[in-house]
């Protein structure tokens, strides 16, 4: 049990039922600490992404890094999703990446309310919820269901999920097979 939140094992194994019956049953737990947060990562939203300043979820309208660490040490748990996409057209990818987005988001909520009263989800990258940005966070059309991408916490996902042993590489093409990761930070 965590002393300070309450939590037990019976809850973390209805949270394990959950994901599996959501159909996310790719996942491994993860601790915090383990978590790889990097300045470097804020650095390349900042001058390589097309989407910072343009999405109301994603840098610099985030947490500063040193915030994104503080916020990282205040859980006991994570988990790593891993999620495969391998549809080629455009279109279908959005489809995807907007319907899994709101199917976690809800994910998140089933934990919260099998106690897990901090639970908060980081989906991938970008927000792709509604058709058009608006870019302002405060401006949001979905700021209930909008969050950050793990990438605009300025988490090194490649380092962290490597430690997992999952796979994860390079695209050199946004059609490409890829192997996504989502994070949901509990305790
Ligand atoms: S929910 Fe819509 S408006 Fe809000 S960040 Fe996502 S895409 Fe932008």
């Amino acid at each position: 049990m965590d002393l300070e939140t309450g939590s037990d094992k019976s809850q973390y194994a209805t949270l394990e039922t959950i994901f599996g019956d959501d159909g996310f049953a790719d996942f491994k737990w993860i601790a915090p600490w383990q978590i790889v947060v990097a300045q470097w990562v804020w650095m390349k939203c900042m001058f390589g992404c097309s989407n910072y300043g343009r999405k109301g979820a994603c840098s610099p309208q985030t947490l500063a890094v040193s915030d994104c660490e503080r916020f990282f040490r205040e859980y006991s748990d994570a988990v790593v999703f891993h999620l495969r996409l391998q549809n080629d057209d455009p279109e279908e990818r959005i489809r995807w990446y907007r319907e899994t987005a709101l199917k976690l988001v809800e994910l998140e909520r089933k934990a919260f309310l099998a106690g897990f009263k901090r639970a908060c989800m980081l989906l991938f990258g970008g927000c792709y919820l509604c058709h058009e940005c608006t870019g302002e966070r405060s401006l949001c059309k979905l700021p209930e269901k909008a969050r950050p991408a793990p990438e605009g916490m300025a988490v090194d996902v490649f380092s962290t999920v490597k430690k997992l042993g999952y796979p994860i590489s390079v695209l050199t093409e946004s059609t490409q097979a890829a192997d996504r990761y989502v994070f949901l930070m509990v305790d």
